[in-house]
């Protein structure tokens, strides 16, 4: 068997020509684009990789995008006056403050800045109100990577509920929010963790099996009942010749890539998982791209939502 390709890139580029005329829609009615505001505080290189293609997608779309740049010493009270600052303007309807935030802010600082958020603004869904609507299925604003998850499954025709979906990863930014989202489609959900005892045989149980864990190959076809539907999550770029070889066959195209470039990007299912799979996402090409179409969802919505209110009020 070869697994079904669950285009993610695809569906990204169809979402964001479903959303523009909804934008333009948006600025006839109301005389402005909706807003995004974008926080990058210091110059980690995933960061400006990852917040240059936000940037990028919300300008596509017809977004009003700012992007504010805070240099690596500010300090926790700087970022949180003007995440203030973005809450009481106008023409934000969504703010975004890219994560990591640098190492000296401390410990509680990243989810300080969540909660500072207005929870009406919060585009991201990492709140604690956000989090909590979510919990009780009352969603509002949810974390991108799992809505982009249940979007693609949901336009590729795969049931969720009644089967049985296994998670592995319990961070708060796709682990948790995605097994309650299967959980509230009626799934029944096992979340696995690095503590989890005898993990393949967990996994092998799952009709839909999502891996978000951060470790380049992990999922071997050993953890794949026949026909499963698997959603690989994971971004890992390996520089590692030992492990590159683990995973491709001498002669791929991947491999090959690898020796001309010194590096390559892979997700955490290995790549013959394929041939027991029943459906599986390409990693790049996958879940990555449904991530900023859902930003871009998220920040229409706040801003539907807070024209909507002030209309209202
Ligand atoms: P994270 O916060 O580091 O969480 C990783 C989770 O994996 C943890 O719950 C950890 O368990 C678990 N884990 C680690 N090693 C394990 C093992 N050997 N067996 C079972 N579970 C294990 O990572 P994250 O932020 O959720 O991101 C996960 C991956 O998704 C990363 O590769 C990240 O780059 C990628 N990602 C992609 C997108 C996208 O748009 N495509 C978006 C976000 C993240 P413990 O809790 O026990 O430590």
């Amino acid at each position: 068997m070869t697994a079904r390709v669950l285009d993610g890139q695809a569906l990204a580029t169809r979402l964001q020509e479903e959303i523009k005329p909804q934008v333009a829609e948006f600025v006839k009615t109301h005389g402005r684009p909706p807003g995004l505001g974008i926080v990058l505080v210091g110059s980690d290189p995933a960061s400006q990789v990852y917040v240059r293609n936000k940037v990028k997608a919300g300008a596509e779309v017809g977004f009003r995008v700012d992007l504010e740049r805070m240099s690596e010493s500010a300090t926790l009270g700087d970022v949180l006056a003007l995440v203030e600052r973005l809450n009481q303007s106008p023409v934000h309807d969504g703010i975004l403050v890219q994560s990591p935030l640098p190492k000296a802010m401390g410990a509680g600082a990243q989810q300080r800045v969540f909660d500072t958020i207005a929870a009406d603004k919060d585009v991201d869904g990492f709140s604690a109100e956000s989090v909590g609507l979510l919990v009780q299925n009352r969603p509002k604003l949810v974390a991108c990577t799992p809505a982009g998850v249940i979007e693609l499954l949901e336009r590729e025709g795969i049931a969720i509920a009644g089967r049985h979906a296994v998670v592995i990863g319990r961070s708060d930014i796709v682990g948790k929010p995605m097994a309650l989202l299967f959980l509230h489609r009626d799934a029944t959900v096992t979340i696995c963790h690095s503590r989890t005892p005898d993990l393949p045989s967990m996994c092998r149980q799952a009709d839909i099996l999502v891996a978000a864990v951060g470790k380049a190959g992990l999922v071997t076809r050993d953890f794949v009942k026949p026909g499963a539907t698997v959603v690989d999550v994971g971004m890992n770029r390996v520089t590692d010749p030992a492990v590159a070889s683990r995973l491709f066959p001498a002669g791929h195209a991947k491999l090959a890539s690898f020796q001309s470039k010194g590096s390559v990007l892979v997700g955490d299912v290995h790549p013959d998982v394929a041939e027991v799979a029943g459906a599986l996402t390409p990693v790049p090409g996958g879940v990555g791209p449904l991530t900023i179409t859902m930003l871009m969802m998220n920040t229409l919505r706040a801003a539907r939502a807070r024209v909507g209110s002030s209309v209202a009020g």
